[in-house]
């Protein structure tokens, strides 16, 4: 069966209505062959824009329903997730070419978010804060917030949506979803697996709840410009983050960006090299080196460097590479040829400044619009471009050190600032690592990778990476307005700071 078929038989079984598959001029590709699976209409801004004032219509009705109900529908979200974990982990492999066991796990990451959400539902508190006038009572109260806007980006193509939507529709506010112009089908299967979720619902839940806009980033900037979004949540580049992140500021809407990262692990003498090997491949290697928390920079003692370098190598001469759909490969193919040409670029430019690459071949696999490589482990001599930016391919670039302070400096001397590690047995590094002069990431991990967040801390990352917070801890915080209130229960009216205002 082509993979095209294929797509179209699990689009069908997940309730995607087959019309919308041809016809139109956005061609999604599987990175697996390369062949065009679906041929979708974009939209146009002004759908767009009507897409959001109907979302606005159907928070002023969500808003009402008492948030334990909302977390009703989340619960019911997650029931049909589970339901179709296999068909959409499926499709997620094919649209974005990750092995099973990781399209599966992504999906698996939107249920875990649901459940937390389903708590939440019920612990949307504020404070009860004391005051200085008497017969007075202060407290914070929190509101739905309105329209979240959100946009995704390809490589984690329904986690994201999920992430924010599951805390959004708890939180009481509806959801528009511009998802990467390179994934759109996973983003449909969604949009009818929540449609199922809300006719079980029943009548409660509005129309419009959520809407899903097909288009490349024209339609993402109706999103960030509509004056009926107050947040946009927004994951992906830098360069998308430097776009978008002002033209919101001028409007006064809320930004959560998550953008890229350039992630280091720095490995002492302490550490322990088996786990340090295993945890390294993975967080270098895995998703072939396209999650924004993938370990790219490795910072190594010197000491222990001649007995974990050349493992390293072989595990990366050996791993397998090839479909993720068919056998059994660790590392699937690269999204596109951009991909393909940027790791390409950046490993030249490595050994123009004295890097020593181990892989990094294109490997041939008889479909010529398919982009698979070897990851490839660069040894640098100096941290130097383009070990400072990001590169979303499988390049891990070595460096030596000789003392922890060298080892900080550069661990934090880069744009980025989303996830980090240390692997140490020695308790001065770890906590020095977490502390305030340690990493200077969002993400700060000790003797685990730099990749593979669970959902019940707050996901996101400092500097460059945009300075956004979603999933768990208080992510919910930003998806809410805090009003605070002051109740006087006295008949007097005491003014704060002693101010005296008598009229007569
Ligand atoms: P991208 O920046 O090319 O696109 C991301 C999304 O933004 C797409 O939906 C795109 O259409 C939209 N977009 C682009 N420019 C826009 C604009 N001016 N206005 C409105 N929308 C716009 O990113 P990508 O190639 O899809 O994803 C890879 C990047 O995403 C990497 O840098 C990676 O590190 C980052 N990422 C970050 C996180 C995180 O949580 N920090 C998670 C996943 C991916």
């Amino acid at each position: 069966m082509t993979v095209a078929k294929e797509t179209a038989e699990l689009l069908a079984k997940l309730g995607v209505d087959k019309a919308v598959l041809s016809g139109g001029d956005l061609q999604v590709r599987s990175p697996v062959t390369g062949e065009v699976i679906a041929s979708l209409k974009q939209m146009s801004a002004a759908e767009a824009g009507k897409a959001v004032d109907a979302a606005h219509e159907a928070f002023k009705a969500w808003r009402l329903v008492p948030g334990p109900k909302r977390g009703e529908l989340v619960r019911l979200l997650g029931e049909e997730l589970r339901a179709h974990k296999t068909e959409l982990g499926r499709l997620v492999s094919i649209e974005v070419g990750k092995i099973p066991s990781e399209g599966l796990g992504e999906v698996q990451e939107m249920i875990d978010i649901c459940d937390f959400a389903v708590g939440l539902s019920r612990q949307l508190y504020g404070l009860t804060i004391a005051t200085e006038r008497p017969g007075h009572r202060m407290m914070e109260t929190w509101h739905p917030l309105g329209v979240i806007g959100v946009i995704s980006a390809f490589n984690f193509p329904v986690a994201v949506w999920s992430w924010n939507s599951a805390l959004a529709l708890v939180c009481g506010d509806s959801v528009v979803w511009k998802p990467s112009e390179k994934t759109p089908l996973t983003a449909l299967a969604c949009e009818a697996i929540f449609a199922r979720a809300v006719k079980r619902f029943g009548a409660d839940a509005p129309n419009d709840l959520l809407k899903v806009l097909i288009g490349d980033r024209a339609v993402g900037e109706v999103l960030v410009d509509h004056p009926k979004v107050p947040l946009v949540s927004a994951t992906g580049s830098t360069r998308m983050g430097r776009e978008v992140g002002p033209r919101l500021a001028k409007r006064f809407a809320r930004a959560v960006l998550e953008l890229g990262g350039n992630n280091a692990g720095i490995v002492t003498p302490t550490a322990d090299l088996d786990m340090a090997l295993r945890a390294i491949a993975f967080g270098a290697m895995g998703t072939a080196g396209q999650r924004c928390t993938t370990l790219r920079r490795l910072i190594v003692h010197e000491s222990v460097y001649d007995q974990l370098v050349p493992r390293l190598k072989k595990a990366y001469e050996s791993v397998s590479v090839g479909n993720p759909l068919e056998g059994k490969a660790l590392v699937g193919p690269l999204i596109d040829k951009a991909a393909f040409d940027g790791m390409q670029k950046a490993l030249k430019e490595a050994e123009a400044h004295g890097g020593k690459v181990t892989g990094g071949a294109r490997v041939e696999n008889g479909h010529p619009d398919a982009y698979y490589v070897h990851p490839a482990l660069v040894e640098m001599p100096s941290q130097v471009s383009p070990v400072t930016e990001e590169t979303f391919a499988p390049i891990l670039y070595v460096m030596k050190y000789k003392d922890f302070d060298e080892a900080l400096d550069l661990h934090n001397a880069v744009g980025a600032g989303l996830s980090s590690s240390i692997f140490t047995r020695d308790i001065m590094e770890s906590e020095r690592f977490l502390s305030a002069e340690g990493s200077d990431c969002g993400i700060a991990n000790v003797n685990i990778g730099t990749s593979g967040a669970e959902i019940g801390g707050a996901f996101g990352g400092e500097k460059e990476t945009g300075g956004g917070r979603e999933s768990g801890s208080d992510a919910w915080k930003a998806y809410m307005r805090r009003a605070t209130n002051t109740v006087n229960y006295s008949t007097a009216l005491p003014l704060a700071q002693g101010v005296s205002f008598d009229i007569d």
